[in-house]
């Protein structure tokens, strides 16, 4: 049984509505949710489920596109309220040495999913059970999704959680994360207009 644990205001740079950070008792990663306070009071919660990545989220890397992605739902949920998920699960659950192994092997021309198999890891191997437990542990059972990945609306309402409707998130092309992102299209049936 996953339960809120602690929680505390952080005011952030850029955001004029200060969120909330809520830590968790009963996982074994520190999973947190980032609660900015909604501006319609009785709207479904809008969500944005987002897996650790290193690289793209705190350095900006090229590579992918989840520093934009994260900023873009910091954004809109500064703007209008919403509840950031912030799994701990870098580089689709294999962890940041192995991601940075199976970037060089994209460098030799596999794509993101042909080097996880060659390395004998799975292609991906994050679960967004925790995402529905800290929903849940949140009293939260129904909500918008902010996602263009259908996989993670089927596994959240696997686990209890209505989709009351998905919304798209941006898709941040650069020169560097094309083939990256093709690969999530061909691989996962991304909804990524090209
Ligand atoms: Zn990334």
């Amino acid at each position: 049984m996953v339960t809120i644990k602690s929680r505390v205001v952080i005011p952030l740079e850029g955001s004029q509505a200060a969120p909330e950070f809520l830590s968790f008792s009963g996982f074994t990663k520190e999973h947190i949710a980032i609660v900015f306070p909604s501006v319609t009071p009785g709207v479904t919660p809008l969500v944005r489920v987002h897996s650790e990545c290193l690289t793209g989220d705190v350095f900006g890397s090229q590579l992918c596109d989840c520093g934009p992605q994260l900023q873009e739902a910091i954004d809109v949920f500064s703007q209008e309220g919403g509840v950031l998920l912030y799994l701990r699960q870098e580089g689709r659950g294999i962890g940041l040495y192995a991601k940075l192994s199976a970037y060089a092997l994209q460098k030799e021309g596999l794509d993101t999913f042909e080097a996880n198999r060659h390395l004998n890891l799975p292609e991906d191997a994050r679960s967004f059970e925790p995402a529905a437990q800290m929903l849940k542990a949140m009293d939260i059972s129904r909500i918008r999704l902010l996602t263009n990945n259908p996989d993670k609306a089927s596994q959240l309402g696997d686990h209890g959680i209505e989709i009351e409707s998905t919304i798209p998130t941006g898709v941040y092309l650069n020169p560097n994360n094309r083939r990256y992102l093709e690969a999530k299209v061909r691989h996962k049936h991304h909804t990524i207009p090209f």
